[in-house]
């Protein structure tokens, strides 16, 4: 592949007891400081909110972490309003400028980072390893935008002809927000910020409200990164309030999105309808869930499939679209797998995610706790509990749970639970296999762990999904490395932190000039 000059930021390396010292101490230190307040920001000032919310400890939801102000509609106005007089002039400021504070603002996430890993193993109830890892995918992302940018920023010649000369060139598409998950706090609130920025777009951050307080210091490292205050707005608040209002707003003219289903379809529906005073069509980037299936072929390598699976399934809770959901196993080996792999459960450890050897958290918040404890009463109903992890009473946990005898058409193996919930179905051969990863709504993630060329050929070949994974776990994709979406209703629009993402945010215009 060509080269765009873009390293990775290497993650932690928690074995080392300096490295752990640091981050037990960053923790004390975010603990010492506890109850700022982060009020909406438009035009770089701070509003005084009517109404303020807390921020919990997801692991100790008696712990109030901070308090954030809810923005309200007419908030959002005024940030539209400031952002339309001011990205004209954005998009006029050279690429080698906007880039600069995107790998400023890089370089000022890799001096605070054990302080943001740290506020997201409190805010989002998130592990060590991959807490530290989404702070690695933020860097990287402002890292490879502007690589990006930089990249495609010269026009393009598209035919060589006598006489003329034919050019492409990009240019921003105008004042835009971005609606971000709670489950990746920092990194895909910041990719779906900074990529519409350094195209000279403005953006109006509306932060997960469970994770505002971590979204509240990625404003503040791309303000001081020199991000013009005129340019980027941050309106923590109700998504179905001020979310609903901007994406309907005549003057948004794209919204980049991650997030739920049902939340992505209703943008994608109102973003469609066209207003009075609209002058453009709205572009929406949309990703959405998963029901990700792990294939295990009769030959595959269980020392290998097994913490493979088990990493996919429950790393994080199983609360990342990308999380395998559904393991579909070869019917030669399906006892000795659900044997070794229900046994390898009773490994995971369980708890609150300040201790380092955490792998399962709590879930985010009680609402997500009721949702998957019902998808685990409608999983019972339908197939064999096999296995469920003890989980702290106190605290939004749920125990590991594995349910087998599930069939293809059970609520439990079509359904996105977005917890540590797994389904294992039982596949006579390879079709069978991938006729059943492929039968849902969804096309994120999918993987297979195979000895056999002919069926790893078959698997890249046939699984609708973006991203599909072999002989390797389904989830953590890589910027650049492994561009990372999916399509039917798992998203619309293309690859987060690979090449052709910025021109989401862009529009294409070509120059004959007769010479
Ligand atoms: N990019 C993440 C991964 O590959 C998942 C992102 C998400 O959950 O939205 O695991």
């Amino acid at each position: 592949p060509a080269a765009t000059g873009f390293v990775n930021a290497p993650n932690r390396d928690f074995s080392q007891t300096a490295e752990r010292e640091r981050l037990a101490q960053a923790i004390e230190d975010v603990r010492a400081k506890l109850g700022q307040e982060r009020p909406p920001i438009v035009g770089g000032r701070a509003i005084a909110p009517r109404e303020w919310l807390e921020s919990r400890n997801p692991a100790d939801p008696a712990q109030v972490l901070g308090r954030w102000g809810v923005a309200t509609i007419a908030d959002a106005d005024q940030a539209v309003a400031a952002a339309q007089k001011a990205w004209p002039q954005w998009r006029r400021t050279p690429v080698a400028e906007r880039a600069g504070m995107l790998d400023r603002a890089a370089d000022l996430m890799e001096a605070r980072r054990s302080e943001l890993t740290a506020l997201i193993i409190l805010e989002a109830g998130k592990p060590w390893p991959e807490a530290d890892a989404d702070v690695s995918e933020a860097v990287d992302f402002c890292r490879f935008y502007a690589a990006e940018m930089r990249r495609i920023d010269a026009p393009v010649l598209t035919q060589r002809v006598a006489g003329e000369r034919n050019t492409t060139t990009w240019t921003a598409r105008g004042v835009g927000v971005a609606i971000a998950p709670w489950n990746f706090p920092l990194a895909i609130l910041t990719g779906l910020t900074v990529a519409p920025l350094v195209g000279g777009n403005a953006v109006i951050m509306k932060p997960a409200e469970q994770t505002t307080l971590i979204a509240g210091v990625c404003y503040d490292i791309l303000r001081e990164a020199g991000v013009p205050a005129e340019v980027l707005h941050f309106l923590p608040g109700r998504g179905e309030e001020i979310g609903a209002h901007l994406v309907a707003h005549p003057q948004i003219s794209f919204v980049a999105f991650t997030g739920s289903r049902a939340v992505g379809t209703a943008i994608w529906e109102a973003a469609g309808r066209t207003l009075p005073g609209q002058t453009q069509l709205k572009k929406v980037v949309c990703e959405m869930g998963g029901k990700n299936a792990l294939i295990i072929d009769d030959d595959a390598d269980l020392d290998e499939a097994i913490p493979g699976a088990l990493y996919s399934a429950f790393g994080f809770s199983g609360q990342k679209c990308s999380a395998l959901s559904r393991l579909i196993v070869l019917d030669g080996i399906y006892d000795t797998f659900v044997e070794r792999f229900v046994a390898a459960c009773g490994s995971l450890q369980i708890g609150d995610p300040t201790d380092p050897g955490t792998l399962v958290g709590p879930v985010i918040d009680e609402e997500a706790q009721r949702k998957i404890r019902g998808c685990i009463d409608t999983g019972r109903g339908e197939a064999r509990l096999a296995y469920q992890g003890t989980a702290p009473a106190h605290g939004w946990f749920i125990g590991p749970t594995v349910f087998t005898e599930v069939r293809p058409d059970h609520r439990i193996a079509q359904d996105e639970v977005f917890g540590p919930v797994v389904a294992i179905l039982r596949a006579r051969d390879l079709d069978e296999a991938i006729a059943w990863a492929n039968g849902t709504d969804y096309a994120l993630t999918a993987g297979l762990f195979s000895r056999r060329p002919s069926a790893l050929r078959r698997a890249a070949a046939e699984l609708e999904a973006g991203n599909i994974y072999l002989n390797r776990a389904i989830t953590g994709a890589i910027v650049e490395r492994q561009p990372f979406g999916g399509y039917r209703m798992s998203g619309g629009g293309t690859k987060a932190g690979g090449r052709g993402y910025l021109e989401n945010f862009l529009v294409p215009r070509l120059v004959s000039e007769n010479v």
